[in-house]
């Protein structure tokens, strides 16, 4: 028999409607043993919640959840001291719709604390290691789902993009990682970071993996504002080996100085494999590209530290008992939040106020429209941008955590998605001469995730790259 937890999600469907679920959460629970003390990729794992749902689409089959989304009556921590112990009463929508397809919700994952960072570091909970390096980082802030979908403890797994959160850790471990348009995916039960950028994805093994995932947890939900009534097509239905005819950019702001020439090298052959498969590649300008990071670290701090104000030891989490309320909203989060976490609400707050809103929050709103109308202008022209995901491979553990600019750059090609509001991924496309993956973002017109899809999957299908494994045992 093959190995279960090595199963794609279709086959994994497969698998649970043979022989029930039991085989498969026997064989993930096994596996999370055994591989979880080398990654800390899981906070939580219970496989023991098998729902009722024969007949339903995914029955049974486990799914590992970001430490971010509320799941009613198991703890939720952004892996944040600030949240440890907080037992949401409800039930995210993402999560409501997998528990109506039957999922096993069988772990929640290791993430930067409040998803702020590139590399998992920020966890109060201790780094994720990366399953291809244990020495180095699985990427962030969803580092725990990516590197737990890699290391096979998971079939697929959910995680959150604000500025890459989904697609770099996608990259860093050699998966599949999807950030749907701003609106697709309701953000209801999401703890939020930054409420006009974070979206929930999936990561998977296979690109079809994700499409059948996007399928369960997309479209409108009352329940949040943002959300859009924009139909989505079966995305299933969308993934043919065509790109005959397909407009591919390359927006030439995006290598530059400082990318790694393995990385451009493998992302330059992507696009003679689209070449080969008959679409057309033109260089396309995103004029505005430089401007992207400074303009996230104004605008997504400014909405953390009003989102984040919330937590002051009187609903959630940690409360530091102290004589008078003054001093326990102080010291709770002094000591619940971590580092990482102080310097984006003492950023955000300054951009926001008085005297300052005018020079940085708001002259930041402005690039940002300058930003997405560099997208609308290139997608008159293409149907999809190809770009590397991240600059570099994954790096060291400790090599960036004491620079935050550094840390912040590692997210250069990802932040203008989240900025304009557009469909973008990751799909594994090579692997450095050391061994470790490297991923290809492909970015699409607001709503056209059936095209980003598919070119996805034309390529994925001819390369097949996504075959090989990191080696843990
Ligand atoms: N790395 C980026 C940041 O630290 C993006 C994080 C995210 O997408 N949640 O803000």
């Amino acid at each position: 028999m093959a190995d279960l937890c090595s199963l794609t999600l279709k086959e994994a469907i497969e698998a649970a409607k043979k022989d029930g679920p039991g085989p498969l959460i026997d064989a993930f629970a096994k596996r999370a043993q055994a591989v979880n003390p080398k990654l800390n990729a899981f906070l939580r794992f219970d496989p023991s919640k098998i729902e009722n749902g024969k007949g339903a689409p995914l029955y049974g089959v486990p799914i590992s959840i970001k430490d971010n989304i509320c799941i009613d009556g198991r703890e939720v921590t952004c892996a944040s001291k600030i949240l440890e112990k907080h037992v949401p009463p409800y039930n995210a929508t993402v999560i409501e719709k997998l528990k109506t397809a039957g999922a096993t919700l069988f772990s929640q994952c290791n993430m930067d604390e409040f998803a702020f960072g590139s590399s998992c570091e920020t966890s109060a909970f201790g780094p994720c290691k990366n399953p291809w390096d244990l020495m180095r980082v699985p990427g962030g802030s969803s580092g725990g789902s990516a590197a737990s979908v890699a290391a096979d403890m998971t079939v697929a797994a959910l995680g959150s993009d604000t500025g890459g959160s989904i697609r770099q850790p996608a990259a860093l471990c050699g998966v599949v990682g999807v950030k749907p348009t701003y609106g697709r995916v309701s953000r209801y039960g999401l703890i939020a970071f930054g409420s006009s950028f974070d979206q929930i994805g999936p990561f998977a093994k296979t690109v079809e993996d994700a499409a059948i995932l996007m399928n369960i947890i997309s479209g409108h939900d009352p329940k949040d504002s943002t959300s859009s009534p924009e139909k989505m097509p079966d995305l299933t239905q969308a993934l043919k080996r065509d790109v005959k005819g397909l407009k591919i950019g390359l927006p030439k702001e995006y290598f530059i100085e400082g990318i790694d020439p393995e990385v451009e090298k493998s992302v330059r052959a992507a696009a003679e494999i689209y070449k080969k498969l008959g679409a057309e590649i033109k260089q396309v300008s995103l004029p505005h590209t430089e401007h992207s990071v400074a303009v996230y670290y104004i605008v997504a701090v400014a909405e953390a530290s009003s989102n984040l104000g919330r937590f002051d030891g009187v609903e959630y989490g940690l409360r530091v008992p102290t004589k008078d309320l003054r001093e326990m909203y102080f010291e709770t989060r002094d000591r619940g939040f971590g580092r990482e976490a102080k310097r984006r609400i003492l950023l955000g707050t300054f951009v926001l106020s008085a005297g300052y809103y005018e020079a940085y929050y708001l002259k930041g709103q402005k690039v940002r429209t300058l930003i997405r109308q560099d997208f609308e202008k290139a997608f008159k022209e293409v149907d999809v941008i190809l770009s590397p995901t991240s600059p570099t491979p994954a790096f060291k553990i400790g090599e960036k955590a004491a620079d935050p600019i550094a840390m912040y750059l590692s997210d250069i090609f990802t932040i203008p998605a989240n900025l304009a509001g557009i469909p973008a991924m990751s799909v594994p496309c090579g692997f450095t001469s050391g061994g470790l993956p490297i991923g290809l973002q492909l970015m699409a017109r607001p709503f056209d995730e059936a095209t980003m899809l598919r070119a996805a999957y034309s390529f994925e299908q001819e390369t097949g790259i996504y075959k090989k494994k990191p080696k843990l045992d």
